[in-house]
């Protein structure tokens, strides 16, 4: 089954080297509609929280590191097939396998610094927004 919504960060390589705007222009063309979106930072503890999951895979602490480098931007996306449409978009987790014209293609450093998150389900797309936004900043 596949719903209409995602979640997405782009990570802090891809904030620090100006790449926000051409993200967005990117998924907004792609015809994705912004529900929420926030300019944050998170902390060791919140990045370690929302991977969680892969607390037992060997990047998981240089991973957390990374993503309390620098501020994020997240937001909740809005799309039919969002989920596969958006990583379809974004490409493969290592840019070096992504296909052209994918957005970790174009602004990636690595893939580690992979420059966005995807959700990988509904399910998922489901928590990670609620673990950004309130109701209440949601339209
Ligand atoms: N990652 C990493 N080393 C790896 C695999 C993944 O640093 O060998 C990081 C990378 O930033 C990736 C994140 O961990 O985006 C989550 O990994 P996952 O396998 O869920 O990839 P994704 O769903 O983001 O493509």
């Amino acid at each position: 089954m596949s719903t209409n919504r995602t979640f997405t960060m782009i990570k802090p390589d891809a904030v620090a080297n100006g790449h926000i705007g051409a993200i967005i222009n990117d998924i907004t063309a792609a015809g994705f509609r912004i529900i929420a979106l926030k300019y944050t930072k998170l902390t060791a503890e919140t990045a370690g929280k929302f991977y969680e999951v892969h607390k037992d895979r060997p990047f998981y602490g240089n991973l957390v590191t990374f993503m309390s480098s620098g501020p994020i931007v997240a937001a909740i996306l809005e799309k039919d097939n969002a989920i596969e449409d958006f990583r379809k978009l974004i490409g493969a987790t290592n840019p070096a396998q992504a296909e052209d014209g994918t957005i970790r293609k174009k602004y990636a450093e690595s893939i580690e610094a992979n420059a966005v998150h995807g959700s990988d389900s509904d399910e998922n797309a489901a928590i990670e927004g609620d673990f950004f936004f309130t109701a209440a900043e949601r339209f």
